[in-house]
């Protein structure tokens, strides 16, 4: 599966230049997803990743879409892991720190049991690591056991890798 993953994004995988800013090369893996084979091969190749998990968590926004199509071949549950300010209260945020400027991350406080839970956290693209990291946190903060972080693609020159052992340990596995 992970061989067909990396043939689909190859295939489809778009690169748009100065975006969302300048001197940022956005990788936009939308037509990835939006091809039935390229959505099969890399949800059943971060699936295998993700297996042994409890409990998946997809990161806002397009964690999301992939979080639920993991939870639901593994047979687990699925939370997302919200921008700040889109969840009912209670909740519990981290704030950190981006490339330019700050965000916030949130989870519900009520209604989860994630205490001694195993999660997977997912997203589609690793760059500097901070909202991986940022999710990771948040979940041992409820008490959860962070079963590893899969991505679809990484950026390797922001070694995101690097900042996550660094804040998580190096027991954390990142697949990407
Ligand atoms: P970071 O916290 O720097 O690892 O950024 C990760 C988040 O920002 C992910 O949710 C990605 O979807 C998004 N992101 C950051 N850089 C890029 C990029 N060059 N192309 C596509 N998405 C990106």
């Amino acid at each position: 599966a992970v061989l067909r993953a990396q043939a689909a994004i190859d295939r489809h995988a778009r690169l748009v230049a100065d975006f969302p800013s300048p001197g940022i090369s956005f990788k936009d893996l939308t037509p990835v997803l939006a091809d039935a084979a390229g959505l099969d091969a890399v949800v059943g190749a971060l699936a295998e990743h993700c297996a042994g998990a409890d409990l998946i968590a997809g990161v806002d926004a397009r964690g999301f879409l992939l979080g639920g199509a993991i939870a639901r071949e593994l047979g687990v549950g699925l939370v997302a892991v919200r921008k700040g300010g889109k969840l009912p209260p209670p909740v519990v945020g981290i704030d950190y720190e981006l490339e330019y400027g700050s965000a916030r991350l949130e989870l519900p406080a009520e209604g989860i049991a994630f205490a001694g839970r195993s999660v997977a956290v997912v997203d589609d693209v690793l760059a500097t690591g901070g909202t991986l990291l940022a999710a990771a946190r948040l979940l041992r903060q409820m008490e959860a056991r962070v079963h590893g972080l899969a991505v679809v693609m990484e950026l390797a020159e922001l070694d995101g890798r690097g900042t996550l052992s660094a804040g998580l340990g190096t027991d954390v596995p990142v697949w990407g």
